[in-house]
C-alpha cells in the first residue's frame, strides 16, 4: 500500500482548537515528524496518543527530508506537525511537501490553525487582497530590500515577527511607508493575553518604546493608497471640447461631455472653452 504525508495544523495558543479530524489523523498515522519533538511531546500527551516521533526541523531537513521520504515509499503514512500553526507556512514543511511532490506521493492538508489567517481576520485591515510576506530577513541590508520592494503594494501586508525585532522592524517599516500608515499588531492570538492594536507605524513605534513588546506578533500593514488621477487642466478641457465640436457636437453638448469624461466642474469648462 502506498504510504502518504499529512499536514497536521496544531493549536497557536489554544488547545481547544485542535479538531476530530487531527486527532484522528495523529492517531491513524504510522509516525510524526515534529519540528520540535519535546512540544509535540506535550500536544500528544494532553491528547492521549502514543505514537513515534522523529524530528523535523530547520537544521536537519536535509538529511531527514530523505529519511521520512523512504519510509513514506516503503509504504508509511507520515503526519507533519509544526511547533504550533499550519505546517509548511514558515517553517521546514515546506520542503518535505516539495520532496513528497517530485516523488509523486500524495499530500494531504488538514485545514486548521494558522497565525497569519486568524490575525488577518481580526486585524480590521482590509482582507480582500492581501499578499503574506512571512519573517523578514534579520540583516538590516536585506530586510530594506524586501521593505522596498513593497512600497506600491497596494494589498494588505502580512508579516510574522519575532518580539525581539519588533521596534527595529516597525522603524524600518516606518522610514519605508511611513509613520502614518495603518498597521495592526495581533500578539499572543488564541491565548489569555490576546490583543490586537490597530494604529499608525508612528503610534506603534511610541508604544513599543515605552513598554517593550512579549509574546508572539503577526503584523498586518495596511497596503499603500491609491494614488489620486491627476486632475485634468482647463488647457485639456479645452482641447476637449474643440475636437466635440469638430466631431459634430453641439458647443453646450461638448461641454457637458467634457465634464463628465474629464469629471471636472460643467462651469470650469465652459470658462476653459470660451477662452
Ligand atoms: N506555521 C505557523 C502558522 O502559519 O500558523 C507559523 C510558524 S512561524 C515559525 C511562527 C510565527 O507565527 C511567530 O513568530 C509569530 O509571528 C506567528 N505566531 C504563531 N503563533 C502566534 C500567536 N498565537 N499569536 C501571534 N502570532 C503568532
Amino acid at each position: 500500500m502506498a504510504g502518504m504525508l499529512y499536514l497536521v495544523p496544531t493549536p497557536i495558543g489554544n488547545l481547544g482548537d485542535i479538531s476530530q479530524r487531527c486527532r484522528e489523523t495523529l492517531e491513524s498515522a504510522d509516525f510524526i515528524a515534529a519540528e520540535d519533538t519535546r512540544v509535540t511531546l506535550k500536544l500528544m500527551n494532553h491528547l492521549g496518543i502514543k505514537k513515534p516521533l522523529i524530528s523535523y526541523f530547520e537544521h536537519n531537513k536535509a538529511s531527514k527530508g530523505g529519511v521520512i521520504l523512504e519510509r513514506i515509499l516503503a509504504g508509511e503514512v507520515c503526519a507533519l506537525v509544526s511547533d504550533a500553526g499550519s505546517p509548511a507556512i514558515s517553517d521546514p514543511g515546506e520542503d518535505l511537501v516539495k520532496l513528497c511532490h517530485e516523488a509523486g506521493v500524495t499530500v494531504c492538508a488538514i485545514p486548521g490553525p494558522c497565525a497569519v489567517i486568524t490575525a488577518l481576520s481580526i486585524s480590521g485591515q482590509s482582507t480582500g487582497r492581501f499578499c503574506f510576506e512571512g519573517f523578514l530577513s534579520t540583516a538590516k541590508k536585506s530586510r530594506r530590500e524586501h521593505l522596498d520592494s513593497l512600497r506600491k503594494e497596494r494589498r494588505t501586508m502580512i508579516f510574522y515577527e519575532a518580539p525581539h525585532k519588533l521596534l527595529a522592524t516597525l522603524q524600518d517599516m516606518a522610514d519605508t511607508f511611513g509613520t502614518d500608515r495603518s498597521i495592526s499588531l495581533c500578539r499572543e492570538l488564541t491565548k489569555l493575553h490576546e490583543e490586537v492594536v490597530r494604529t499608525t507605524l508612528g503610534q506603534a513605534i511610541q508604544k513599543y518604546t515605552d513598554t517593550p513588546p512579549k509574546g508572539e506578533f503577526v503584523l498586518v500593514l495596511a497596503g499603500a493608497p491609491e494614488e489620486a488621477e491627476p486632475a485634468a487642466s482647463p488647457d485639456d478641457a479645452a482641447a476637449r471640447v474643440e475636437a466635440l465640436m469638430a466631431a459634430g457636437l453641439s458647443r453646450k453638448d461638448a461641454i457637458r461631455q467634457t465634464a463628465q469624461e474629464l469629471n471636472l466642474p460643467k462651469n470650469v469648462v465652459y470658462d476653459a472653452a470660451l477662452k
